[in-house]
């Protein structure tokens, strides 16, 4: 397909346009109607059939930058996570997770599945291996994501395609972490690509969507409980999302190269304990991160000195912002333990590797020396701080 040999920001900018015939506007022209004329028409189009103007112009642009050939946009990255499972899945079947889910999706799984008859299994690490123990003669959908969160393990999207293949099962991953900038997991032979659009598509914090890119005929079919369950979203979202996009090349390539610095800052600093970012030669898997990754993305996590406690840490901050989310042009911070995985239990985060002073950070576009600024200055207080006290 011609439109899969651009680059990405020639995808992100012009691919998956509604073209304004009647005044030849630059932009897409926002079609904010529900109800379209259904007689003499080929399409019947309804918000919910997800064949509106908008979704599908941004679904050829979101297809064309995952190396897709189609795409179906949803109203939140759950919405595109629960409705693709429930399109493959049935009573009598089992899913294989990977066990470092992102919080939405462990919930989930563990609270909605059984409702419906549907086992699953958790792998206890990330290599090909532990997949592989999982399956069932009944296993029908391995689900992964790479890089993961908060400790940003590597999986083997090679690997691990090929074993749903030989097993007759479909493969799925949240592409989220990466974008599709830095990662294309259909080049590896993955079947479903799912993203939070809310992160690195919408990229400046103030949209939430989530989206689904794959072949035409997975796409049918994740379309049959797409109407169903009815997650699409407002056209203005849409149209939001399209006009965010355009710039997600830049964005994210200026968030990769900001992270990378800062994990080497950090990894360099007395203070820090550990730094887990997949483009640091020390990382685990950063020799498997450079065969499938183009960038190592924006997201990083570090673990502060024993004895300095990671909250009064962030309070300290005056620039990068303490939020839940990711993938902002702004920087902001978490304490896993304190948040996404504050429901675990002290043992579960433990075996995970996640520890009280764990810290997940998000960097942001803003220039790399005022984010090291303003570390160093949270660092200098609350070291001042614990001796005084
Ligand atoms: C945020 C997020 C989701 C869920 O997306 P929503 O848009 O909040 O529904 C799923 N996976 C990952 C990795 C996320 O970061």
């Amino acid at each position: 397909m011609n439109r899969q040999k651009k680059g990405v920001n020639t995808i992100c900018t012009h691919v998956g346009e509604v073209e304004d015939k009647q005044f030849k506007g630059a932009i897409s022209p926002l079609y904010m109607t529900s109800s379209y004329a259904f007689e003499d028409v080929d399409v019947k189009r309804y918000p919910r059939y997800f064949n509106t103007p908008n979704q599908e112009a941004l679904c050829e642009k979101i297809a064309a930058l995952e190396h897709a050939e189609a795409s179906l946009v949803f109203g939140s990255g759950m919405a595109a996570i629960s409705t693709a499972l429930m399109a493959f899945l049935q009573a009598g079947d089992h899913i294989v997770l990977q066990q470092t889910l992102y919080g939405g999706t462990y919930n989930f799984v563990v609270t909605q599945l059984e409702k419906y008859g549907i086992t699953y299994s958790f792998t206890e690490g990330w290599k090909a291996g532990d997949f592989e123990k999982e399956l069932r003669p009944n296993t029908k959908v391995i689900y992964i994501e790479t890089p993961s969160n908060p400790l940003l393990t590597i999986t083997d999207m090679k690997a691990v395609a090929q074993l749903a293949k030989k097993h007759g099962a479909v493969s799925m991953i949240d592409n989220t972490f990466a974008s599709p900038v830095n990662q294309n997991p259909i080049d590896f032979g993955i079947d479903v690509v799912i993203h939070s659009a809310t992160k690195y598509m919408g990229g400046h914090s103030d949209v939430c969507a989530g989206a689904v890119a794959c072949s035409k005929e997975h796409r049918d079919l994740i379309w049959q409980s797409a109407i169903c369950f009815g997650g699409s979203l407002s056209e203005y979202t849409v149209w939001l999302l399209e006009r965010s996009i355009k710039t997600m090349g830049i964005r994210v390539r200026a968030q990769n190269s900001n992270a990378m610095a800062l994990a080497a800052y950090l990894y360099k600093n007395e203070d820090v304990d550990a730094v887990y970012y997949p483009g640091l030669p020390t990382h685990a898997d950063h020799d498997l991160a450079k065969q499938q990754m183009k960038g190592f993305g924006g997201m990083l996590s570090f673990e502060l000195k024993a004895g300095l406690d990671a909250s009064e840490f962030m309070k300290f901050l005056k620039l990068i912002k303490p939020s839940m989310s990711l993938a902002g042009v702004e920087s902001t911070m978490l304490s896993p333990v304190k948040t996404s995985h504050a429901l675990m239990s002290a043992e579960d985060r433990a075996k995970q590797g996640i520890g009280d002073g764990l810290i997940r950070f998000s960097v942001g576009i803003e220039e790399t020396d005022d984010l090291i600024a303003d570390i160093e200055q949270a660092l200098e207080k609350i070291k001042s701080k614990t001796v005084l006290t």
